[in-house]
């Protein structure tokens, strides 16, 4: 058997022409500007990709976003599976303001390792290269980057190059691995043709792994094909696990009928949502207030929408501010609780704030009303033995029903089944017939039902001392 190395997803982050592709060509020896007009221009307008082996023997997929403001929808459409930052300030010029706007969607998207590379080291003095990195680790207070190894690095001169590759590789080992037991999500962020094989997508796979021959499906158009091909770094493998970036050749779907922001899963779990319920943050330095009924862009996975804010605890939210949050979305998207996002202002364009999915299929609410919020305080702290409790208090429900519903892993719901029946809260309802599923349900809405049958049956027997008992259908009514 052969073992495949541990992967992990790296991207760059920082202001324009502060030397991200350059960096990335340096430590890959490829090229992340793939387009014409980009190598012409100098300039990344949309994502770049590029992979290297680390000392360790773990396989990293570089991401390089744009820096220049006009493209931050194509840093947002990379920047949701990132691992690692590798945040890029130029020693010359120091913190700038698109490196204080994505370091400030770093932090949104709790992307909570990362390393700040200071480019161009060859071009200043020490003392200056010094007040730059104090600049640096001031701007890093407070975000998740906080305490980020800062490496002074050329490019020209290759100083500082391994010994980024050393802390890269050092900080990728302390990551968890990826989980790999869930069903698999690939926010697609690349569709092209490739003559004779058809259709190919890519983007980041998380959760669960993807295998040749797979059925998939691709939402929100709930379009079925299968898997004809798999490649990572433009190697073919037959199967993929989460955490890298994988291009999938599908069989079964047109190019034309799919594109960026779509989802690639296996069929029949997750449904599009076009209401979401949210906790939410306003950056400090975001330039604008948020009331009832505004209208904000909403960024999440490789996908955007216009969406409406129903301010479910606040009248509204000014600056540094969090609240719950109702979205209600102007085209359908794929999300998961859990999954975090960004929030912009549609015009003049600019980063307001972002948030976390508690609940992707939630009903509309009442704003103010006490039981929502409490209820979304449960959600948000998503301990499936809490989520799986409050279910089954509103009704018995089997497994799958649990598992859809709460957009959980069907072992997690297992888990928590086992441990409620263990601590004795919950039984389950064994069916007699082998085609309906074990029903769950809480033990003290069983004993109160059994409790109204046994003084039912003691009021019947005193009522009619002569009968041999209560016929079943009437109990049952
Ligand atoms: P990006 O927009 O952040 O991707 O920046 P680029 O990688 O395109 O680099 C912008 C410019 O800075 C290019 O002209 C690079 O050649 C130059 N550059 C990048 N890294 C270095 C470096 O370490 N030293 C010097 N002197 N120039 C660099």
């Amino acid at each position: 058997m052969t073992v495949t190395p541990p992967t992990s997803v790296v991207g760059t982050a920082g202001h324009v022409d502060h030397g991200k592709s350059t960096l990335v060509k340096a430590l890959t020896g490829i090229d992340p500007d793939r387009l014409r007009e980009e190598k012409e221009r100098e300039m990344t307008i949309d994502l770049g990709f590029a992979w290297l082996t680390l000392p360790s023997g773990r396989r990293v997929s570089m991401i390089d976003v744009p820096g220049h403001e006009r493209f931050i929808r194509n840093m947002l459409a990379g920047v949701g599976g990132f691992d690692a930052a590798l945040l890029v300030i130029a020693a010359d010029e120091g913190p700038m303001p698109q490196t204080r706007e994505h370091l400030a969607i770093l932090d949104l998207l709790e992307i909570r390792q990362g390393i700040v590379a200071i480019t161009k080291r060859d071009l200043v003095e020490p003392d200056w290269l010094e007040l730059v990195m104090n600049e640096t680790i001031e701007l890093l207070q407070g975000t998740t980057l906080e305490g980020a190894p800062l490496i002074p690095v050329s490019a020209i001169t290759g100083e500082g190059l391994a010994e980024l590759i050393q802390t890269l590789d050092t900080l990728l080992a302390t990551l968890p691995p990826h989980p790999a037991d869930g069903k698999p999500r690939l926010a697609v962020d690349r569709v092209f043709t490739i003559a004779g094989f058809g259709t190919v997508v890519t983007g980041t796979l998380r959760d669960g792994p993807l295998s040749v021959g797979q059925e998939i499906e691709i939402l929100p158009a709930g379009k079925r094909g299968r898997i004809r091909g798999l490649q990572r770094h433009r190697e073919k493998v037959e199967h993929a696990s989460p955490g890298a970036r994988t291009a999938v050749n599908i069989s079964g779907i047109a190019v034309e009928e799919i594109s960026r922001g779509d989802v690639l899963t296996i069929p029949g779990w997750l449904t599009p949502t076009q209401r979401i319920d949210a906790r939410i943050r306003l950056l400090a330095d975001a330039p604008a207030i948020l009331e009832q009924d505004d209208e904000v862009m909403l960024f999440i996975g490789t996908s955007e929408t216009l969406a409406q804010l129903t301010l479910l605890d606040a009248e509204k939210l000014t600056p540094g501010d969090t609240g719950w949050v109702q979205l209600r979305l102007r085209k359908p998207v794929v999300a998961v609780r859990g999954d975090r996002f960004i929030l912009r202002r549609p015009s003049p364009s600019a980063t307001l704030g972002g948030g976390v999915v508690v609940d992707a299929h939630p009903p509309r609410h009442r704003r103010f009303h006490l039981a929502t919020i409490a209820t979304l305080e449960l959600l948000a702290r998503g301990e499936p033995v809490e989520l799986v409790r409050h279910a089954l208090a509103e009704e018995p429900r089997d497994v799958a029903t649990l598992t859809r519903q709460l957009t959980l892993h069907e072992h997690h719901v297992a888990d928590a089944l086992e441990a409620l029946q263990a601590q004795g809260e919950i039984i389950a309802l064994v069916s007699p017939t082998p085609h309906t599923p074990t029903l769950y349900l809480q033990r003290e809405a069983l004993e109160a039902w059994r409790s109204r049958l046994v003084a039912l049956l003691a009021d019947y027997h005193q009522q009619y001392p002569l009968r041999r008992g209560m016929p079943k259908e009437a109990a049952r009514s």
